[in-house]
């Protein structure tokens, strides 16, 4: 009786070692794939960009459980790594949900801007950083760029220096730290909350081709001069169903429609990916 138990946990266990393993092939076999992935985490940003072990996040959302359910469905169970994580602007919808990240991750890096905010969800992510001694956490400022071992760059573009950006005590949205993502073709534009006065300064920018709309579709974001300056083809609009905002605002809407892009919301599509290969290929989660 005793030799038949033990064979059978010997035949239990090799089961699920082969699992596990054809789990990790299939993982690897697949790592050529960059993924970057507009989470719908209600409204706020949470963009994730991942190629193997490997991850970004520029944001965290409003909600720390509801964040850490969707990265787990982002990244494998044995990966518990951010490499990165970038905290655009100090508030609560971009940055609350990161709290949880750092108790729950390893997370190597972490970039904010110089910009703070008298809040309490700012002091618990600061104390939450003194707390994680292995996070290297910079100020940072255009100029710096991060490279993926098989392809992809991250790029800062904002701020220009390393500064507290000036009238933006009111308005913290102004110091929105500004990244670009450039793989297969594509050039991924992240501008945080950024309003037209600063976004419409990056002349220099006439490639990008995938537009995450700034500040959620804000009628002060994404003018016209900024939207045919630069012509994307794909406009991704991250904003919660029904929120108290009205965003996207119908002005941001109809100058997108004029410059004929497709038009991507999380509040109707749910989580929005780019399947990064040879080509970009879109996938909704609805
Ligand atoms: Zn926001």
């Amino acid at each position: 009786m005793k030799y038949r138990k033990i064979i059978y946990s010997g035949f239990v266990f090799a089961i699920v070692s082969a699992l596990i393993c054809l789990a990790i092939l299939f993982y690897i076999s697949h790592s050529s794939l960059t993924k970057i992935t507009f989470l719908d985490v209600g409204q706020g940003d949470a963009i994730l960009i991942s190629q193997g072990n490997n991850q970004i996040l520029i944001d965290g959302g409003p909600d720390g459980t509801i964040l850490l359910e969707k990265l787990g469905k982002e990244i494998p169970f044995w990966d518990r790594q951010i490499e990165l994580i970038i905290a655009t602007h100090p508030d609560k919808d971009h940055i609350d949900g990161l709290v949880d990240v750092l108790k729950t991750y390893q997370v190597s890096h972490f970039w904010q801007g110089k910009n703070i905010r008298d809040t309490d969800v700012f002091q618990a992510l600061q104390r939450e950083l003194q707390n994680s001694s292995e996070t290297k956490v910079t100020n940072i400022f255009a100029g710096t760029k991060v490279n993926f071992p098989k392809g992809g760059e991250l790029k800062v573009i904002y701020p220009f220096g390393d500064e507290i950006i000036e009238g933006s005590d009111d308005d913290v949205n102004l110091a929105s730290i500004a990244t670009t993502f450039q793989i297969s073709g594509e050039i991924f534009y992240f501008g945080g909350d950024l309003a037209s006065e600063k976004e419409d300064e990056f002349t220099a920018l006439e490639e990008v081709t995938i537009l995450k709309a700034s500040h959620h579709g804000s009628k002060n974001s994404s003018s016209n001069f900024f939207l045919n300056e630069l012509s994307p083809t794909d406009v991704i609009f991250s904003t919660g169903k029904e929120n108290r905002y009205g965003h996207p605002s119908e002005e941001t809407l109809e100058r997108v429609e004029n410059i004929s892009a497709r038009i991507f919301r999380t509040d109707e599509d749910g989580t929005i990916s780019y399947e990064c290969r040879e080509k970009c290929v879109v996938v909704l989660e609805k």
